[in-house]
């Protein structure tokens, strides 16, 4: 079963991710008892550590890579409205569909998504999106670490109350379940699709439940020019001075930035920018301006989007995070290759508060077997640049979370438990792309 937890030893594998500043072992060992890493090392084993020795010559192990901003479900929509902008994507293509799609669509699509990442060594996902319960019940089969948000939408006072009642709901169903790996977080949409008073009740809501909240803010030009001829102020001044300053946030986007904007970041108790390099390239929103943000010292950590905006790659996340900024400053050093790593990996899990993000003793074990016999990745003279300038989901062999495996051998370990296989998810999900998409067109 899935759920046992026993004690593995990894030997002879290149250990990268050590630590919080992505130290490199060439060739180390890591030992794992229930669901923590409890030793971490150079050379071999020790002989008295135990007898289930794992060998990983010619392998990498690295933590699980956290992916902050999505919405898994939409893998029912991939494709859909390609070539549009957000606001034309959303209105014309997305929202009517999004209008007719049924529980059991959201919990497939959600299947989908959450397989392919996991099998990509994606441990962790934020997510934003409705029927929670469906996308809490694919993590909990595949077994990644999950927070979840009933998108809130405001002004429409009988869908708010519905929305605002299902966050609750959710909140006592799911909050700590799967063995701790699901959580709940607060989700307002946006201050363009929840304005102030409404955005006060979600902040409300997440002090009483002493929850951390998500948010899309300041994603394309149009969002802050509309928002400042509406309020006078920008969409992160808008949701600092409504509440939002002293609530735990991942704020996701935060593309069209003033300076002024930049040092309200700096000034929030607690704020996480997730950086969407991928969505706010293919939706034209514009690139981030993460290198101010780091020199600002703003936690920024990454993230995918959902999947009818970006690849579900973690690996070409963390690519175009550092060339994007590369690029837009005309500085090769504008962002790392080891800043990029650690976006995707310790800011990653301080954004989401998990004991996770590095290889140390003490740490919960996400773990990501990578495989490192392809030409790609010959000769590696740096192995972090290695991994984020020619990385990809298809290195993944093995992914262990909490101490258990999930991924063996390219393979979702727990699909068998619940009789699912990965062949049937994709069949349903192209079944009910057709009939979401083209069958509501003829
Ligand atoms: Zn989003």
């Amino acid at each position: 079963m899935g759920t046992t937890k026993s004690k593995y030893v990894i030997a002879n594998a290149m250990l990268v991710g050590v630590g919080r500043n992505a130290g490199v072992i060439p060739r180390g060992y890591l030992v794992v008892d229930g669901r923590r890493i409890v030793e971490v090392g150079e050379g071999s084993p020790p002989a008295d550590v135990g007898e289930d020795v794992m060998d990983l010559s010619g392998r990498m192990v690295i933590p699980g890579l956290i992916n902050c901003h999505n919405h898994v479900a939409m893998s029912i929509l991939r494709g859909v409205g390609t070539d549009l902008n957000l606001q034309r994507w959303l209105k014309e293509a997305i929202w009517p569909i999004e209008e007719h799609l049924t529980k059991d669509d959201v919990f497939w699509g959600a299947l989908l998504s959450i397989s392919e990442m996991a099998l990509g060594g994606i441990t962790a996902i934020a997510d934003m999106y409705f029927y929670m319960e469906e996308v809490a019940r694919a993590a909990a089969i595949v077994g990644v670490r999950a927070f979840l948000s009933q998108g809130l939408v405001g002004g429409n006072r009988s869908k708010w109350w519905h929305t605002f009642f299902a966050t609750r709901a959710l909140w006592r169903k799911w909050n700590g379940a799967a063995e701790g790996k699901i959580k709940v977080f607060l989700g307002p949409h946006a201050v363009y699709t929840c304005p102030p008073p409404w955005l006060r009740k979600a902040t409300q809501l997440a002090r009483r439940l002493n929850s951390p909240l998500q948010i899309h803010l300041s994603e394309t030009a149009e969002e802050v020019e509309e928002c400042y001829s509406k309020h006078g102020m920008s969409p992160i001044a808008l949701y600092y001075h409504n509440d939002g300053k002293a609530i735990k946030t991942l704020a996701a986007h935060c593309v069209h930035l003033s300076s002024e904007d930049i040092e309200l970041l700096r000034k929030f108790d607690e704020i996480h920018v997730v950086h969407c390099p991928w969505s706010n390239l293919y939706l034209g929103s514009g690139i981030a301006p993460v290198t101010e943000l780091l020199e600002a010292g703003v936690s920024v950590c990454l993230g995918t989007d959902g999947p009818a905006s970006s690849s579900m790659d973690m690996f070409e996340t963390m690519r175009l995070a550092a060339l994007l900024q590369k690029g837009k400053k005309q500085r090769a050093d504008a962002c790392t290759a080891r800043q990029a790593f650690l976006m995707a990996t310790v800011n990653g899990a301080a954004a989401l508060g998990l004991d996770t993000g590095f290889l140390a003793p003490g740490l919960e074990a996400d773990l990501v077997i990578v495989d490192l016999d392809r030409p790609s990745l010959q000769p590696m003279a740096d192995p972090i640049a290695a991994l984020v300038y020619e990385g990809s989901a298809e290195l993944v062999r093995d992914v262990m979370i909490a101490g258990e495996w999930v991924v063996r051998d390219r393979r979702l370990v727990r699909l068998a438990e619940h009789t699912i296989t990965l062949e049937q998810i994709q069949e349903q999900v192209r079944e009910r792309h057709r009939r979401a998409v083209w069958e509501r067109n003829t």
